[in-house]
């Protein structure tokens, strides 16, 4: 496991931060860290991509290229990364020859939904009742188990509901199977490296899903964001309301489980728990991701330190910045679909409205183009929201 640097090397403005990954969350992160007086170099594949508009230096090649990773940890003084499935041979490269804070111990952990829930429930946090499934008969044996009204999920590599399958009476269960062993590629052939490829929870009838997002510095310093109410469509976040409509005894439970997983993952960085609340106040972690996340983007301007300057300051040895709320805000994601009408809808933004958008030239249906932050009260920015176009099927 990895132990805390008990004299953490402090990375003043000036230094160069690495980041592999060039998507929206790197981007911010390196708006965030402009500010501050850092340079940035960035490695993804895609020429152009959004953190590579925003930094000194792009690498272009693949996140498994061993060669473009040592050529980062050596533009590096130190790097982080955007994205969780970070591959374990170029995370031990990096690791040898630079300086990762949050380490990858973490990401071992989190690229794993088995692994996850299994340590998340070490540190006491409740989860979702989940059992492993390996073969259509033991999907079989989960359906009934939870009633028949559950989700199978792959154990890697899903994201935004993907990799996902609903479980009810009505579900046919060959058909299901099938495009499972589509979707995996061929079980057989993965069986060897993935034991327990997949993973069925029973459904939990949430009143409202909710997250955390912490900091946890090298110095061991935790603060976390306030409590996120977030509404999904699709799989994919839609809205994120703060501060979340729940009892203040359920926030501080939520705050609590967030900062004990941090401290009992030993994690450094910024982590997002991904959590369900029921209609007796219970919660119950769904998922992590050990980054800066999209339920977090709200605190560029609703936050006296926003998630992608707190992950800086954590992994540079910096204090961490004071995380008080400082009005009431709603962020609404923007995808491919939302876009198209850009010209339209610009000039009839509210004032109260700030725009993010990534710098992607590809409008692709369901993909995170950029988001709106509504500051104002939750009743009016949600009436807005309602009875804009934009988000209008
Ligand atoms: P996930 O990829 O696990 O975050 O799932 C995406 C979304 O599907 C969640 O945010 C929920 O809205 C829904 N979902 C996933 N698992 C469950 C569950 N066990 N019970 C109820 N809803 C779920």
């Amino acid at each position: 496991m990895q132990q805390l640097q008990t004299e953490p090397h402090v990375f003043l403005p000036g230094s160069t931060i690495g980041i592999l990954g060039g998507g929206q969350l790197g981007r911010m992160t390196i708006l965030a860290g402009r500010a501050l007086g850092y340079r940035f170099v960035v490695l993804d594949p895609v020429a152009d991509a959004p953190a590579a508009q925003v930094a000194d230096r792009q690498i272009i090649a693949p996140y498994d290229n061993r060669t473009a990773a040592r050529e980062l940890a050596e533009a590096a003084d130190v790097i982080t990364y955007e994205f969780e499935n970070v591959d374990a041979a170029v995370a031990a490269v990096l690791e040898r020859e630079s300086v990762v804070p949050q380490g990858s111990a973490l990401l071992h952990t989190t690229q794993h939904r088995l692994r996850e829930k299994r340590a998340i429930q070490a540190t006491g946090a409740a989860v979702t009742e989940f059992c492993a499934v390996r073969s259509e008969r033991e999907l079989v044996d989960a359906a009934e188990k939870f009633q028949w009204d559950a989700f199978l999920k792959t154990t890697t590599g899903g994201y935004d509901g993907k990799g996902q399958w609903r479980i009810t009476p009505e579900a046919d269960v060959s058909a299901m199977w099938a495009d499972v062993l589509a979707h995996l590629g061929s079980l057989a052939a993965k069986a060897d490296s993935e034991p327990e490829p997949l993973i069925v929870e029973r459904r939990v009838p949430f009143v409202c899903e909710i997250s955390v997002v912490v900091a946890r510095s090298t110095r061991g310093e935790i603060r976390s964001l306030p409590v996120v109410e977030n509404i999904h469509r699709n799989g994919i976040l839609h809205q994120s309301i703060v501060p979340a409509r729940i009892p203040p005894e359920v926030a501080l439970k939520a705050l609590a489980a967030a900062e004990n997983i941090a401290l009992g993952l030993n994690m450094v960085g910024t982590l997002a728990v991904e959590m369900f609340v029921t209609a007796d106040g219970e919660v119950l972690v769904n998922e992590l991701a050990p980054r800066p996340h999209n339920s977090g983007h709200w605190s560029i301007e609703a936050s006296v330190t926003s998630q992608f300057e707190q992950h800086l300051r954590a992994i540079l040895g910096l204090p961490l910045g004071d995380t008080t709320l400082l009005t009431p805000v709603v962020m609404v994601n923007l995808l491919g679909q939302h876009v198209e009408r850009l010209d339209h809808w610009l000039e009839r933004l509210p004032t109260w409205a700030k725009l993010h958008l990534y710098g992607k030239a590809d409008a692709k249906q369901n993909r995170k183009m950029g988001h709106i932050t509504l500051l104002n009260s939750i009743e009016q920015a949600l009436d807005w929201t309602e009875k804009s176009a934009i988000w209008t099927p």
